[in-house]
């Protein structure tokens, strides 16, 4: 094979590049190895140190709470026309919130991964639950008690799984949460057969027996069932629905993980996270610079 003069001088620049990335190595791989990458970092850091992420919190559980209002004087108020099936005027209010990221704070987790420089493993979250060491999300537990205090039924939808539900119980009662007394308003995957990580099912049988007002979450799929699409199928989703945000559906900020992150590489768990990272940065729309 011939290559042409370009090829070859690329071939030469190549192999100078080689070069001097050998003899920069010694000190390069001993600098990733003190300080390792890890994409959680800014996200943990933000979510658990920052007054910036407290203070997004408190507003949008602010807004929730005058819209609750707003939404207690008008008997026709539903979150979810589509679920909420005929006839619901006068069924008892409620509010459905998912839990993780919504109300309850996972950045101790997320920081421990971190730190040890691991990743997310099942088995080790559910440890992690039954310790009871998850904090509130500011604003949460005042927005839920408020609504306790207006004979609103709290209801939160959690892919915590079974196993898991009577410690998020404990841990969520300890934290001040309004719990629903004889009603069981915990409702986490698993529970019933149908109730799989798509919410839908769960929505609906919250549906049933009460007039939903609002969804508060943090991940899409905390709203609609079909949130697993490419970042663009995702878009048009929340283009659709852009009558309910800021109105009826609260979305929290979690820049740590959710399905807006594992779209960018497939929703493949599996891959290496240096694949992960380089299909995340393959997707950024960057400004390229005059030469
Ligand atoms: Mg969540």
């Amino acid at each position: 094979m011939t290559h042409t003069p370009v090829f070859r001088l690329t071939a030469i620049a190549a192999t100078l590049m080689a070069t001097s990335m050998l003899i920069a190595l010694p000190q390069a791989a001993s600098a990733q190895d003190a300080v390792p990458q890890n994409d959680l970092l800014n996200a943990t850091l933000w979510m658990q140190k920052s007054v910036e992420y407290k203070a997004n919190t408190l507003a949008i559980y602010a807004l929730a709470k005058m819209q609750l209002d707003a939404a207690l004087a008008d008997k026709n108020w539903t979150a979810i026309p589509d679920e909420q099936g005929a006839d619901y005027s006068g069924k008892p209010a409620a509010i459905i919130l998912d839990a993780d990221e919504t109300v309850l704070d996972n950045s101790v987790y997320e920081a421990s991964l971190i730190q040890r420089g691991t990743s997310f493993s099942g088995k080790e979250w559910t440890a992690y639950v039954k310790d009871e060491v998850t904090k509130a999300i500011p604003g949460a537990v005042e927005f839920t008690q408020y609504a306790a205090s207006r004979g609103v039924k709290v209801f939160y939808v959690t892919n915590r799984t079974k196993e898991e539900d009577p410690a998020t119980l404990e841990n969520m009662t300890k934290l001040g949460f309004p719990m629903g007394g004889d009603v069981d308003t915990l409702l986490t995957k698993g529970e019933k057969e149908d109730w799989k990580s798509a919410k839908g099912t769960r929505r609906a049988y919250v549906a049933k027996d009460y007039r939903v007002l609002m969804l508060l979450g943090d991940n899409l799929g905390d709203f609609v069932d079909d949130y697993n699409g490419d970042a663009a199928a995702r878009m048009a989703v929340y283009e659709k629905n852009m009558s309910h945000w800021t109105k009826d559906w609260m979305m929290l900020p979690n820049p740590s993980y959710g399905s807006w992150e594992s779209t960018m590489f497939g929703n493949n768990y599996k891959l290496p996270a240096d694949e992960q990272r380089k299909m995340k940065i393959d997707q950024l729309e960057g400004w390229k610079p005059a030469q």
